[in-house]
């Protein structure tokens, strides 16, 4: 079921990606195995899946001694700062920084760790209580911030738009963070050359993709439902 989901979605990728001319190799598909058993992710890596998300160091650490090297694992949950030695030991990118003292935390191990990761700055786009990140107007002053840290290195921005009953209605949201990104950008504030904007899940991933997104973050319509 696995394989044919992946071959299915990348499908839709393809799709929703030559829709407005994109290249689909442009977006990245980070497969979400959060409350799934780790021989999930070692079956959508014998498919090729390299990209996997998770929510909750825990699980992470707990899954990490069976995970395939090769796999590359995206912390997406919200990450307390006692939990960065965690986060920085056993995760490739950390999606969901979204305050100094979280980085200050991660770029402490990481230095005794000799390590440099990847991060991304978690936008609050809609300004949904219910969601973590920063404020669109405050992400300008963290970035430089970040960017003081000398072993992370800022690759872009992220956000969860407030749930909504019609995808459609996330399209505002995904096109102000890639606004918010490219006026960052044009003030050379990222340490790469073309900015990561993760953005879309399961129910809308096709509008992010038509709206720049460059990472995709899909659980269930690879793993199907999750258990409560
Ligand atoms: C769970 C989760 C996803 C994936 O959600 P699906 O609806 O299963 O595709 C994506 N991003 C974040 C931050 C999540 O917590």
């Amino acid at each position: 079921m696995i394989k044919k989901n992946l071959q299915q979605l990348k499908d839709r990728i393809d799709k929703a990606a030559s829709k407005v001319g994109r290249n689909p190799m442009n977006v990245k598909l980070v497969a979400v195995s959060k409350r799934f058993p780790v021989h999930s992710i070692i079956e959508a890596h014998q498919h090729n899946q390299v990209h996997f998300g998770e929510n909750y160091i825990q699980e992470v650490q707990d899954k990490s001694p069976d995970i395939p090297k090769e796999a590359m694992i995206h912390f997406i949950g919200h990450l307390q700062s006692n939990k960065a030695k965690a986060a920085a030991t056993h995760c490739d990118m950390i999606e969901t920084v979204d305050r100094l003292k979280l980085g200050k935390a991660l770029n402490k191990h990481l230095v005794t760790l000799e390590k440099t990761i990847d991060i991304l700055i978690q936008v609050n786009i809609g300004e949904d209580p219910q969601k973590a990140g920063v404020a669109a107007n405050q992400a300008e002053d963290l970035l430089v911030q970040l960017n003081q840290l000398t072993n992370l290195r800022v690759c872009g921005l992220m956000t969860m738009p407030p749930q909504e009953e019609n995808p459609e209605q996330s399209r505002p949201h995904f096109r102000n963070l890639r606004q918010l990104a490219q006026k960052l950008q044009d003030k050379h504030l990222f340490k790469v050359e073309k900015p990561e904007l993760s953005m879309g899940m399961s129910a809308d991933f096709e509008i992010a993709i038509e709206e720049g997104a460059t990472i995709i973050r899909v659980g269930t319509a690879i793993f199907g439902a999750r258990q409560k």
